[in-house]
């Protein structure tokens, strides 16, 4: 029985009027709106916490959040694989306000292309256009990028009426440019690429990544948010471990940590990529993050920060 229904049955019954005040704080309008789930043709949409819901398609994780006059997406993965939420949002009538990156990686922003509403507001780091388009250079994908004109240093906070969204730079970790989104109301923050669940990360020196900065960046994210906070992920093994909470950071931070001792190590001992790949397949104690097809490069461009 819905909600209506109840309240016809209900009085119908001719129940007590004592029963009245209760009943009408009840059907009294929430202080938040919530909207009716969007129904994609393809790709996995799962609900998180009141209006956000995580996208997985190809790439890395979407955030999907609705309000009252309009969405706001977090990553746009590829043009063919973002559509079906382009398709969802527009059968809803409604359109994107706003578009915001994580970082410049291709599997977050070659999709941007696919939101053709110029009105839409494209959010990132300002170190973000800069790094996609030389990507874009060298992947010669020059014509197929919309870059973010709207960019910030620290820290931009987006105003949706009830609902209040907040990017935050805290440092280089996976790039130079990683912003953390925080939906305040349903307390619910998309890492990006700063999390990625029991695999190994994509690490590239020259598009930022630093694993000693990248600590403190997991350090500041769990001292800002809370054990109520419901964190989305760029990357996991599983789609289903595309979201967690404030422990897996800690766990990802005392990873890159293990990571850092293990390389330090090795290099005093002057052992070469070639040896530790011969004789480990993941880091010791993080058997959990086992990518072999990523273990030596990951392991090259660790030595390359800790000598650096
Ligand atoms: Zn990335």
């Amino acid at each position: 029985m819905d909600r209506k229904e109840f309240l016809a049955t209900t009085f119908s019954a001719g129940l007590g009027l004592a029963l009245v005040p209760s009943l009408l704080s009840c059907v009294t309008p929430m202080k938040r709106s919530m909207f009716d789930p969007l129904t994609l043709r393809a790709g996995d949409l799962r609900k998180i916490r009141g209006n956000v819901s995580r996208y997985t398609n190809k790439g890395g994780t979407v955030g999907v959040f609705e309000a009252k006059d309009g969405f706001l997406i977090i990553d746009s993965q590829f043009a063919d694989s973002i559509q079906p939420v382009l398709d969802g949002i527009s059968s809803k009538g409604k359109p994107v306000l706003y578009l915001c990156n994580t970082h410049h990686h291709g599997d977050h922003t070659s999709g941007n292309i696919a939101f053709k509403d110029q009105n839409t507001k494209v959010v990132a780091h300002q170190r973000v256009p800069e790094l996609q388009r030389m990507a874009a250079e060298k992947s010669k994908k020059l014509a197929e990028q919309r870059y973010a004109t709207v960019l910030f240093e620290k820290e931009y906070r987006i105003d949706l009426g009830n609902e209040k969204v907040t990017g935050y730079h805290f440092g280089n970790g996976h790039t130079f440019g990683d912003v953390m989104y925080h939906f305040e109301n349903d307390n619910v923050v998309h890492m990006g690429d700063l999390m990625f669940n029991n695999m190994i990360p994509v690490y590239r020196t020259a598009d930022g990544s630093d694993s000693r900065s990248w600590i403190k960046v997991l350090e500041k994210a769990q001292a800002k948010f809370d054990d109520d906070t419901v964190f989305i992920f760029g990357h996991a093994d599983k789609p289903e471990l595309t979201t967690g909470n404030r422990a897996n950071l800690k766990e990802m931070a005392g990873f890159l940590e293990a990571s850092n001792d293990f390389m330090l190590k090795a290099i005093s001992e002057g052992k070469s990529t070639e040896q530790l790949v011969k004789e480990n397949a993941f880091i010791p104690g993080f058997e959990n993050r086992n990518t072999p097809e990523r273990f030596a490069g990951f392991l090259d461009e660790l030595r390359k920060t800790l000598l650096g």
